[in-house]
Order: C-alpha cells, then structure tokens, then sequence
C-alpha cells in the first residue's frame, strides 16, 4: 500500500521550509511543516535537527518538480550572490550561502549555553557537505 503522507525535502532552515512550502500552496499543493514546533521555540534547536516538508502521496511528485524548478519568487534568495555557484568538488546545483559560522554558532551554544551568531561567507553544497570560501569576495 502506498502511503498516504510523504516527505519530499528536508531542511535545516525554517526559513527555507516556509518559503518552500508558501511555493507549494500558491501551486495548491496542500503541505505542511513537521518538526517545527521546536524549532520556532528553540530556534538554535534548527541547527541539530531536520524540518520534513511533507505532502500527501498522489502530489508529491509534481511538488519536487515545483521545488526543483523554482518560479521567480525564490530569485529573492539567489540575485544577492549573483549567478548561481556550483560546487567545485561535486559540481552540485544545490549550493547554499551560509550567512553564520555553523562551526563558532554550535561551540558558542555548547560554551556559552547561547547562540553567538559570527558573520560568515561560505558556500556549503548540499550534495556531498563540503565547504569553501566565495570567490568574489
Ligand atoms: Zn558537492
């Protein structure tokens, strides 16, 4: 039997998760969140667990071709850093900016019991999690 409700992404950015599922239901794709009721309340929480977008079974397909194909909505996110970069170990498209040192943000919680937010200019591909430095910058 197929299941009634599936996960099509996860994510580690609630941010990421809302956008992606206001994409979804402006598609009339009915989704929702799981997992985020910790993380809204602990939002350093997000940084060790996973936001599941979920939709039911019969839509999911179209959903992921949704969110592989982002309308112009998601530019917002992607005209900051200009072209999109590929990754240099996988040459991945899914390539995300980190904004904030995960490495100083996860040792300063378990520290200073609190989130120290530390400016960072990454790229992290997340195809094969490797890291490196912008080019331009
Ligand atoms: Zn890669």
């Amino acid at each position: 039997m197929e299941p009634d409700i599936v996960t099509i992404w996860t994510y580690h950015d609630y941010v990421k998760a809302e956008m992606a599922k206001i994409q979804l239901e402006a598609a009339e794709i009915p989704c929702f969140i799981s997992g985020d009721n910790a993380i809204a309340t602990n939002w350093y929480y997000s940084i060790f667990s996973e936001i599941e977008l979920c939709v039911k079974f019969c839509d999911a397909q179209k959903a992921i071709e949704i969110l592989k194909n982002p309308e112009p909505l998601e530019d917002v996110e992607s005209d900051e850093h200009g072209p999109i970069e590929l990754c240099p170990y996988c040459g991945g498209e899914d390539v995300e900016l980190q904004k904030i040192s995960r490495t100083v943000f996860f040792l300063s919680v378990l520290i200073l019991r609190m989130p120290l937010p530390f400016p960072s200019k990454k790229h992290r591909c997340l195809n094969c999690y490797r890291t490196w430095r912008l080019k331009s910058e």
